[in-house]
């Protein structure tokens, strides 16, 4: 993989395997507060309104008036913060490191003068000091940079937001608009987006084949209703958009919210998503962003010459040390799933197609899939907020690796859905959806019941051993808390254990 030290890549997934899950799967949160009057508005200071939802900012910012300057301090502030926070967790990695190597060297050094319950203890917190440095590195690489990522973006979205909202306007009244890129949304689905799309269903087969090989495929959910249900609304989707390959598509048994697509037309969705959803044109807003991506063929783009092979060797490394390594008989996928940063960490952004100018692409061409299918377009933004606002960027790790944060994307989203034209009737809830939530229910308690079992057998190598509280992340939360968070200890054997 281009650009990624094969080391680092394999020290972090053997990280992601041995998370312990801490955060409830389905858990509904209330909708954030809403904004004050406008009067009192700008009482509030500039990072106060970071806290807000996308939705609420745009209606905000053209009221507000704060000083370039203040842009610039909030900015600055933000960068710093970020700085801090990151290399405060990455020193809190190191010292684990350090007390890990001192109790390793205590081990051999003592050696057979060590009672069997010492050898234990030792195991024990050897065992929960490395969880606490891969949670420490996690935050370091990923959820801190992320959540930082998103109030850069709804900083610039105040700064810039009230004149792109001109220019949109400008472009409306003039029919500027029409000439646009992709502006020919009458032709979707006669209109070349991608050339030789059907090239890429044997990547996306091997793909699908390696990671079911290596394990990280999680199972599909055993609930045909819901499967079906999922299947209708993405080859609804299909069947109004670019995409000229059939689209396989399967609902997989994760708490992670995700969804992704593999080159030819393999869409899975997770259904931690189905969850995390709370209507029919968020679920297929999202599920059209993926499509998006196999029809403007990204994957095949940004992996040129990579190989699936070449992709998947870290992944087939990583299955062989797990099932050798003391934790034989469980799959790499039981290790994801309970692990809360999830299998879209994991997965090559190249495949995906992932990258800031195809994000921009996806966004545009799903909003138009979405909408030509009969949906209100806003569905995937409106998803996109709810991660950034409620679910957090904790939760929400693996989301936004593979959908990252940024302004520009949030902007243009907001654009192409103010020129799509007006549908007098455009789909948000459907009785279908609501009748799959219910299907939803059981499965949800069923895995969360045997997520509740299962992670002794992964993380508790050493018997009796009490694994340490991961850090705590309540939706809503200011990152800067997070930040805050003192280093803890690593917990040893239970006390009451023989
Ligand atoms: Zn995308």
């Amino acid at each position: 993989m281009k650009g990624v030290p094969r080391r680092a890549l394999v020290i972090w997934l053997v990280e992601l395997l041995i998370f312990l899950p801490v955060y409830g799967g389905g858990v509904r949160h209330a909708r954030t507060p809403t904004p004050p009057p406008r009067a009192a508005a700008q009482e509030r200071s500039l990072r106060g309104y970071l806290d807000m939802s996308y939705v609420d900012l745009f209606q905000q910012a053209p009221s507000l008036h704060f000083t370039p300057a203040q842009f610039e301090q909030q900015k600055k502030s933000l960068e710093k913060g970020e700085e801090q926070c990151v290399n405060r967790f990455k020193d809190q990695a190191k010292q684990y490191e350090k007390q890990i190597e001192a109790l390793q060297k205590e081990l051999k050094v003592k050696g057979a003068a060590l009672s069997e319950t010492e050898r234990r203890e030792i195991h024990c917190k050897i065992q929960n000091l490395d969880l606490l440095r891969s949670e420490a590195s996690v935050l370091a690489n990923h959820a801190i940079p992320t959540a930082y990522d998103n109030l850069q973006a709804k900083l610039e979205l105040i700064q810039k937001w009230p004149a792109a909202y001109q220019q949109i306007q400008q472009e409306l009244a003039s029919g500027a608009y029409t000439t646009r890129r992709w502006g020919d949304v009458k032709d979707i689905g006669y209109r070349v987006i991608a050339k030789d799309q059907q090239d890429d269903i044997k990547t996306g087969q091997q793909a699908v084949q390696e990671m079911r090989r290596t394990g990280l495929l999680p199972p599909p959910v055993k609930n045909k209703a819901i499967q079906d249900y999922v299947n209708s609304v993405a080859q609804k989707v299909a069947r109004h958009s670019d995409l000229k390959v059939p689209l396989h598509v399967e609902v997989l048994d994760s708490r992670e919210i995700n969804a992704f697509a593999l080159p030819g037309g393999y869409l899975f969705v997770e259904r931690g998503l189905l969850e995390a959803a709370d209507n029919e044109s968020e679920l297929a807003g999202v599920l059209a962003h993926e499509i998006a991506h196999d029809a403007a063929r990204h994957g095949h783009k940004l992996m040129k010459r990579a190989t699936i092979a070449s992709i998947f060797f870290q992944a087939a490394q990583i299955a062989a040390i797990l099932l050798t390594g003391g934790v034989a008989g469980i799959g790499t996928y039981y290790a994801l799933q309970y692990g809360f940063y999830g299998l879209g960490l994991v997965l090559n952004l190249q495949l995906l197609g992932v990258s800031r100018e195809y994000e921009l692409q996806a966004d545009q061409l799903g909003a138009q899939y979405a909408w030509n299918a009969g949906y209100d377009p806003a569905g995937f933004i409106k998803f996109f907020d709810k991660m950034a606002t409620q679910k957090g960027y904790v939760n929400g790790v693996s989301w936004f690796r593979t959908h990252p944060p940024f302004y520009q994307r949030m902007v243009d989203s907001e654009r192409e859905i103010t020129f799509l034209p007006k549908k007098p009737e455009m789909v948000v809830q459907t009785s279908a959806f609501e009748q799959m939530k219910k299907e939803l229910q059981p499965v949800t308690k069923a895995a969360e019941q045997e997520a509740a079992e299962k992670p002794s057998l992964m993380v508790s190598k050493a018997e009796g051993c009490q694994p340490p509280p991961l850090i705590e992340y309540k939706p809503g939360q200011p990152i800067e808390d997070l930040c805050a968070t003192p280093m803890r200890t690593a917990p040893g054997l239970k006390p009451n254990h023989k």
